[in-house]
């Protein structure tokens, strides 16, 4: 068996080309550079996870991280940042309670994310927090398309708009910012920083850290410093921004280690020259792979091309009593994680920005000796 993925040998350890959905690949260098620091962080004879979250060792490097990521994605200051916990699941809850305020919700439904979200605030209706209105779904087109803007059922004076740019199981990704008038939340969590955004036109962005970024359990929330305050009663107070907001996301003990190898791959994406650097091999890795697909009859991909995610890439094979097959002889190959999300099958390539041209092209590699062998 011909092993493709292989990317990383030292003595008795192999990374492969991981593919992963979530939690996914981080960039080897990352980790190397966090190893080396493991024990003995900034020579404090201490690992930065065992040190107090408001020491000014601490507080210095998590000062840093914050103005990275502002770097790298433009954000002005009339934005918050919030490291947070919770995940993006969290923030499903923490949206209406912060921002409905009595209004009415307006949510955009492309997959199974959106999905949750909707139906997450749409339990806050009988608390009295306000409506929450469906715009428009792509179900029946089993999301594999974006319902088109003009059918949008949109609320005049929305309290907010939400919709999710990247769609992580159905692989469909908005490319454009849907012209509103409502205050636009986006759930980010599988497409921040893969591309150059306009920060400007969103309300609030969000993401979960552990497909983009770094580890699970650290989770973003970039906020219109004019929309923190209008958090309901009911808000807990560890949900509300404008609480988080004023304790520089310290309420309580943050998720320290994530924030730390977070912002170690802010430092990362600087290097790489950037968002804009980075979006390029993106571009090239899924043109590649699509390009792979269509040029077979025996992969195909669902998706409206328009629609396409540059992040995470399903596709079928044309005989699906040979999936298991592919999953077993690609792992062998040194290709993890390929298999799709039971709630479209087949297979699923996600290819954030820690996975590069090269591993790509191992998959393609792979995928067309596969088909010689078994199509
Ligand atoms: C993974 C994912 C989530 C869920 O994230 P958690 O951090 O596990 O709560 C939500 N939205 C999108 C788009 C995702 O990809």
């Amino acid at each position: 068996m011909m092993i493709y993925g292989v990317f990383f040998k030292d003595n008795n350890m192999t990374r492969f080309a991981n593919f992963c959905a979530g939690p996914a690949t981080m960039p080897t260098a990352v980790l190397e550079r966090a190893q080396a620091e493991m024990l003995d962080w900034q020579g404090l004879g201490a690992s930065v996870m065992e040190v107090s979250h408001r020491g000014a060792d601490y507080i210095e490097m998590a000062q840093k991280a914050e103005a990275d990521l502002r770097k790298l994605m433009g954000i002005s200051d009339e934005y918050a940042v919030l490291f947070l916990q919770g995940g993006a699941t969290l923030q499903f809850s923490a949206i209406p309670l912060n921002l409905m305020n009595g209004g009415t919700a307006d949510y955009l439904e492309t997959g199974t994310w959106s999905n949750k979200a909707y139906k997450e605030a749409k339990r806050y209706e009988s608390l009295g927090l306000g409506q929450v209105n469906l715009v428009a779904t792509g179900s029946e087109t089993q999301f594999s398309d974006v319902p088109d803007p003009s059918t949008w059922q949109l609320t005049e004076g929305a309290s907010y708009f939400h919709y999710c740019p990247n769609e992580t199981i159905h692989g469909v990704q908005m490319f454009d910012v849907p012209t509103v008038e409502a205050p636009i939340v986006a759930d980010m969590s599988s497409c921040i920083l893969s591309e150059p955004i306009s920060v400007d036109k969103f309300g609030v962005i969000y993401a979960g850290a552990q497909k983009n970024i770094g580890p699970a359990g650290l989770t973003l929330v970039i906020i219109r410093k004019d929309l923190l305050d209008q958090a309901s009663a009911w808000c807990p107070m560890i949900m509300s921004y404008k609480n988080q907001h004023t304790n520089d996301s310290m309420l309580n003990t943050p998720s320290t280690y994530a924030w730390y190898l977070s912002g170690l791959v802010f430092e990362w994406l600087l290097e790489q020259g950037g968002v804009e650097a980075i979006a390029k091999v993106n571009r090239a890795k899924a043109d590649a792979l699509y390009a792979a697909i269509d040029g077979s009859d025996f992969y195909d991909n669902k998706v409206n091309p328009k629609y396409r995610s540059i992040m995470n890439v399903p596709f079928h094979l044309a005989d699906d009593s040979l999936d298991k097959l592919f999953v077993e002889e690609s792992k062998k190959a040194g290709l993890l994680n390929l298999k799709g999300h039971r709630a479209v099958g087949g297979m699923r390539a996600s290819i954030y920005n820690a996975i590069t041209l090269e591993q790509v092209q191992s998959l393609t590699a792979f995928m067309a000796e596969f088909e010689r062998k078994h199509g």
